[in-house]
């Protein structure tokens, strides 16, 4: 059996090699690292596959939510609505620009967004909504959708860790998420579920006037080469990496199919455990399990991690500290047991190795090891 890990990039890797390998030596034979024509190809193909306009591709998800939020205009003073469970980088750009981040309860099912809560934070000075489809299963876009057009907000949609995830409309039309709001954001980072072997990341938008500024702020606010019409940052996906990623692309639907049957397995070990509360399916959503994240009710979270490292079984909590509690954000407006959806889930959640190759006899390993810890 091969040792576990929590992704496994080598063993996807593998399966892969000879198309990655040419891919990548075509770009150091041709030296073009920067703007080269897999660039273009790779924007074009993802454009495809998205089913959208513009495919703006940055050399960051962090990037791409900062350009987002730059590209739209928000201006310091400008509150911006974000989750108070998620990856810190939604909350840091938007603290950053001088923006003031405005954070929300999660749904305690989901994880995502909680629309009413979002609809109680709306004030004079809102802008926008940034939505986070936190571990690969979207956040509820007809509602969120509906407030944003109610009090005229944009919507910036997370989607770092869901690309390929469709979502549902009440109408029974779908979209792939990233694409239903004014603009979405992805990161390539190699454990991302469409990951290159280095930094990287995309911006999506329906909208033509949008993608040009967007286009301007990733290359220093220029469209004519040395004329810079507006501020902007250096952020490009070097061609390497998009060689990378022209090549991965065509697999991204066979990559979510093989994480849904590791989730399945998952399921099916610990679907009717009473200290286990299994990934909740939203049913707009199809979920593309970033993560496989479990809420544990009465485990010692600690023991159970220190158990299954003994069996060389990695497990990650995603995430340890709320976001109002974070050493650089503690905020006045803010304080413990503000969110405690959040903070319950802070404490009591754990995600279990999830990638595209896990095998069986690893897979048997980890949920037998878990139930073991969990009935003794
Ligand atoms: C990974 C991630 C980001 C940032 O992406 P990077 O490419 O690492 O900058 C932002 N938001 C969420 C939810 C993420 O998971």
């Amino acid at each position: 059996m091969r040792k576990i890990s929590m992704v496994d990039l080598k063993a996807q890797y593998e399966k892969i090699k000879p198309g990655v390998d040419a891919a990548i030596n075509e770009v150091i034979s041709s030296t073009s690292f920067i703007n080269g024509p897999v660039v273009k190809e790779f924007q074009a193909d993802l454009e495809k596959y998205l089913g959208v306009k513009h495919v703006i591709p940055c050399g960051n998800g962090t990037d791409a939510l900062q350009v987002a939020m730059m590209a739209l205009g928000l201006k310091p003073g400008d509150e911006v609505i974000a989750p108070s469970f998620t990856f810190i980088a939604t909350a840091e750009v938007i603290a950053l620009l001088g923006l003031t981040p405005v954070l929300v309860e999660v749904d305690p099912h989901t994880f995502n967004i909680d629309p009413a809560a979002v609809e109680k934070a709306i004030t004079p000075k809102t802008r926008a909504i940034v939505p986070v489809h936190l571990f690969g299963q979207s956040a509820d876009m007809d509602a969120l959708m509906a407030i944003a057009e109610k009090h005229n907000l944009y919507i910036i949609e997370d989607a770092c860790q869901a690309i390929g995830a469709d979502y549902l409309f009440a109408d029974g039309s779908t979209k792939k998420v990233g694409t239903i709001g004014h603009v979405g954001c992805t990161s390539f980072f190699p454990s991302k579920n469409l990951g290159c072997y280095g930094d990287g990341g995309a911006i999506f938008t329906q909208d033509d006037e949008l993608a040009k500024k967007l286009r301007s702020v990733v290359n220093h606010g220029m469209t004519v080469r040395y004329y810079h019409d507006d501020i902007g940052v250096n952020s490009r996906l070097d061609s390497i990496q998009a060689a990378v990623l022209k090549v991965k692309l065509p697999h991204l639907d066979e990559y979510a199919a093989a994480r849904r049957k590791a989730a399945a397995a998952y399921d099916q070990a610990f679907g009717n455990h009473p200290k286990l509360q299994v990934p909740v399916r939203f049913d707009r959503s199809n979920h593309v399990f970033h993560q496989y994240t479990l809420l544990l009710n009465g485990v010692d979270r600690a023991g159970l991690i220190e158990f299954l490292n003994s069996r060389e079984i990695p497990a990650m909590v995603y995430y340890p500290v709320p976001i109002h509690l974070q050493k650089a954000y503690l905020d006045p407006r803010y304080k413990p047991g503000d969110f405690p959806v959040t903070e319950d889930l802070s404490k009591k959640v754990i995600s279990l190795p999830m990638h595209t190759e896990l095998e069986d006899e690893q897979l048997s390993l980890i949920t037998s090891s878990v139930l073991e810890y969990l009935n003794r």
